[in-house]
């Protein structure tokens, strides 16, 4: 998840009956063909209803759930792989001479270091937590070990296609990095794309991914106005392979139904100079939403899914 406790968007919840939702997927062109072909088919029951809440509340409340302080000086100088080295297998495919970041969200380690994570960063706006722990299933399976599992399939995907591929962390430093920090890599990348990856921590009944895109921001060091007509591209076309391949619903708790949502209050996108969304792949408190997130298969397919949108960007820019 990408919500630190006390500081998230505080959008209203918005929920909508399933048909209404549909209805509204079927408004966004291009993006969700995908998912209209899933619903011809017929999809699983994943009917929910009642109050929906922001995940924040539910980070706030889990044993793995947000906490707050870090010190983004203490990036420098440990033992870390450098973020930005290349991938070992790139260089050939369609995709060659592309970039593409991936931004594994937060860091198994996190939890073990909340000083660090909890000091405040920079993100234009506000100031903000540098990192956060992330959320976790009720069984305890950590959103970080998620984020990295599919970062990871993801690569594998796109160096087949012949992009070079960089992570912003590989389980390989101690905690965070800070989302400036990760912001900074796709920039100093010079990413083609970049793409963090999270499951949120939303309460149970919430269903389905979302694709989060930055709003145009221009304060302070953020200024996403350069990159918020590609990074919608990216998202919108990632949001539509990913129902497709994965056949997951749009989330049915933010976004009226469209698998995507803008926001101008998260470090990692309002600080990106690149073409840059987030990926919520899941909610990691629904048992069934649980269930995939924590199936390997599933994952792979979810891997697919972005790898696929992400590919259909590059080719059409
Ligand atoms: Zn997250």
């Amino acid at each position: 998840m990408s919500y630190p406790g006390p500081h998230f968007d505080s959008t209203p919840p918005r929920r909508r009956p399933r048909a209404r939702t549909v209805a509204l997927a079927a408004l966004v062109p291009g993006a969700l063909l995908g998912w209209l072909v899933y619903e011809a088919v017929g999809a699983p029951g994943s009917g929910t209803d009642g109050a929906a809440a922001r995940p924040s509340s539910t980070a706030a409340a889990s044993p793995t759930g947000s906490t707050d302080p870090a010190s983004p000086s203490a990036t420098a100088g440990d033992d870390a792989k450098k973020p930005g080295a290349p991938s070992p297998a790139s260089g050939s495919g369609p995709l060659k001479g592309k970039t593409v970041v991936v931004d594994p969200g937060h860091n198994p380690e996190n939890v073990r270091h909340t000083a660090e994570i909890n000091s405040k960063v920079d993100i234009g706006t506000n100031w903000k937590e540098c990192d956060t722990t992330g959320t976790s299933t009720d069984a305890g399976y950590a959103e970080a070990r998620f984020t990295l599992d599919v970062a990871r399939r993801l690569r594998t995907l796109l160096e087949e296609q012949g992009a070079t591929v960089r992570f912003t962390q590989d389980g390989d430093r101690p905690w965070g990095p800070c989302v400036d920090e990760r912001a900074r890599i796709g920039n100093d990348a010079h990413a083609d794309a970049a793409i963090s990856i999270h499951a949120d921590g939303a309460p149970a009944g919430d269903r389905g991914f979302h694709v989060i895109l930055p709003a145009s921001v221009h304060s302070g060091s953020a200024d996403t106005r350069p990159i918020v007509a590609a990074s919608a591209d990216l998202g919108e076309r990632i949001a539509g392979t990913f129902v497709r391949v994965t056949g997951s619903a749009p989330a049915n708790y933010v976004g009226d139904g469209t698998g995507l949502d803008t926001r101008k209050d998260l470090g990692g996108l309002n600080l990106s100079t690149v073409p840059k969304v987030f990926i919520e792949c899941g909610n990691m408190r629904d048992s069934k939403d649980a269930a995939l997130l924590t199936s390997s298969g599933w994952r792979q397919k979810a891997a697919q899914g972005i790898s696929e949108g992400i590919v259909s960007f590059l080719h059409g820019s």
